[in-house]
This record gives structure tokens, C-alpha cells and sequence, in this order.
């Protein structure tokens, strides 16, 4: 259908950020293609090596998913985006199609390794989330193509993560936030992966701060050189959210305590994270 109605069309999902940008009228599509009524589309399943979504699964249905608690950022994350309105409607595939430089999910979903199935009039193809999202609201997706789903390969044994955000209230956006996956054997570091959102046109592998903590055992020395390594990765803007200091600041204090949860989670602690707000 929407090779048929052209490029005046567009694919409506949760509504979430379209909806929005209609009211404000800075998007005016002819067309709007609903996937609301495409049934099999919102979905979380298991299978040896990874967890699947359907484009269409809430952000609600994950935070209450006990198969998407196998990866703890994953409910961190789902359970911070806005507030329950938004995690009722807004789905995961959207989230990744918006490419919003704020959204959560890009950011969270880059730590690990993460496949994007996508279906167009030329076929499926799967793309590396990390070639998926090409600038600020821009991806690899050709006009005709829909996200179907997210492929979440499974960390191994002794892994842990934590997504931080932190924001001034829950119907926004963060200031900044932080995704951090970790594999330890003992207290040594056998993996660091570390990415930064909103301080950046998209989200930013702190590759760095991921080098401060490989092969290094975690104690304050290690982690504080991870969070000042963060901090020179991050390239924030000026905006309503704060000064670029302010969030670079953010950076160091969310990269710490996101460490500090995805160890004690690694080593098989339950530990509650929660977004932090101003
Ligand atoms: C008040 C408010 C606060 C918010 N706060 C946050 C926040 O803190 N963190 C956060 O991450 N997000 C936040 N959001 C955005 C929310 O997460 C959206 O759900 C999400 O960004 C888009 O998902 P959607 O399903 O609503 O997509 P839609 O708004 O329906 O679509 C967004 C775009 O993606 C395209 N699209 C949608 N689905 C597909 C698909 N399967 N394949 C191809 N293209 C597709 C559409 O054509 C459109 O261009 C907020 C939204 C609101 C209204």
C-alpha cells in the first residue's frame, strides 16, 4: 500500500512522535498507512541465541515482560520512557524508525547486538543496528520498507547492564542518559560496551571509556577513568535541558552509577534501577 500511494504516505504506529509532529504541523503526509490493523506484529519471544519484538510491542508490554527481564537495560529502559500514556501506545519499532536523538531505545538497544528486520517491496533484509540509524532522524529505511523486527542476541554468562536516565519529569525527554553492558569473569572486565543519548545527533559509543574498563578489575580508580573518558566522547548542545558543562557533568555521574548497577547485576544481584529526575 504504501509503494502504491507514493512518497506522500507514511507508516503510523503508536502515534507517539507522528501525532505530534502533525499537531505542530512540521510533518504533512498525504497518506497515513496504519500498522495498527497488521495482526502478528507485536510480539516478545525466545529462542537459543536471542530475544525477538515485533515492531509493534508497547514499550508498556516490554516493561512487563518477564522474558525482556533476561536483559535487565532492556525493562530499565522501557520502564522510563515518558509515562504511561506514551509506554501504552509508542512501540519499539517506531522508536527505532523516529531515530529521535533523544529517544531511549536506540541507545540502550546499541550496547548490545542488536539486528533490525526490515520488509519492503524488494524483499527482507536485516541490518545492524549500528548501520541502521544513520544521523538524527534519519535511518537506513527506504520509503516503501517497514520495521518488522528487533532481533537482541542474548549476553552470556556473567553479563549485567543498566540504562540511567536522567530528566526533569516523566513526560520528557532525558537530559542525557546512559547505556552500559558489561561481562565479567571475577571482577575483571572481560567486555565493556557504553553508549551515550541525548548528547549527541545520535546515540554515542563511548568506545574509550569501553577501553578504560576491558581487562581492568572495577574499583573507583577504573570506573572514575571510564566517566571522564565518557565525558570527552560526549558533544552535547546547549538547549532548555541545560548548559553542554551541565550534561557532560551528567555523563560522568550516569556513566559511574550505570557501571556500578550492571557489575552488581553481572555478579547476579536483583538490583532496581530507575531514571533520575531533577
Ligand atoms: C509526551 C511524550 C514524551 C515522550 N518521551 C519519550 C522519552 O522519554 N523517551 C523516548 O524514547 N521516547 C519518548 N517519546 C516518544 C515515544 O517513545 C514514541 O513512542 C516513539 O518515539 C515512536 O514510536 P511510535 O510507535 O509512537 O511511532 P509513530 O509516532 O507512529 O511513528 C514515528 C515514525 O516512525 C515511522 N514508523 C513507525 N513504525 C514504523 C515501522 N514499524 N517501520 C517503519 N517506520 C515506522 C513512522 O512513519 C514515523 O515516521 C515521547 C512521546 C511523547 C508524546
Amino acid at each position: 500500500m504504501i509503494g502504491q500511494l507514493g512518497e506522500g504516505a507514511k507508516f503510523i504506529a503508536g502515534g507517539q512522535s507522528l501525532i505530534p509532529l502533525l499537531k505542530l504541523r512540521f510533518a504533512n503526509p498525504e497518506h497515513l498507512v496504519d500498522l495498527n490493523f497488521i495482526p502478528g506484529t507485536s510480539f516478545i519471544k525466545e529462542d537459543s541465541v536471542a530475544l525477538r519484538f515485533g515492531a509493534m510491542t508497547r514499550h508498556a508490554e516490554i516493561e512487563r515482560s518477564t522474558l525482556a527481564q533476561k536483559i535487565p537495560l532492556l525493562h530499565d529502559c522501557a520502564a522510563g520512557i515518558a509515562d504511561v500514556q506514551v509506554r501504552n501506545r509508542g512501540t519499539i519499532g517506531g522508536s527505532l524508525a523516529e531515530a529521535d536523538p533523544s529517544g531511549d531505545w536506540a541507545n540502550a538497544l546499541i550496547t548490545l547486538d542488536t539486528t533490525v528486520r526490515c520488509l519492503g517491496r524488494k524483499g527482507a533484509r536485516a541490518i545492524d543496528l549500528r548501520d541502521f540509524i544513520k544521523d538524527a532522524y534519519t535511518t537506513a529505511l527506504e520509503h516503501d520498507e517497514v520495521v518488522t523486527e528487533l532481533e537482541v542476541k542474548i549476553p552470556p554468562p556473567g553479563s549485567g547492564g543498566a540504562y540511567l536516565a536522567f530528566k526533569r519529569s516523566a513526560p520528557v525527554y532525558p537530559s542525557a542518559s546512559v547505556a552500559v553492558q558489561l561481562t565479567l569473569a571475577d571482577d575483571t572486565c572481560q567486555n565493556a560496551a557504553i553508549a551515550l543519548g541525548c548528547v549527541g545527533l545520535t546515540a554515542i559509543r563511548a568506545t574509550e571509556a569501553e577501553t578504560a574498563l576491558r581487562g581492568k578489575n572495577l574499583n573507583d580508580e577504573t570506573i572514575a577513568a571510564a566517566a571522564e573518558a565518557a565525558r570527552a566522547a560526549a558533544d552535547p548542545q546547549p538547549d532548555m535541558r541545560g548548559s553542554a558543562d551541565y550534561k557532560r557533568q551528567l555523563v560522568v555521574a550516569l556513566v559511574k552509577r550505570a557501571i556500578q548497577i550492571a557489575a552488581r547485576r553481572a555478579r547476579g544481584e536483583q538490583v532496581e534501577g530507575a531514571h533520575l529526575y531533577a
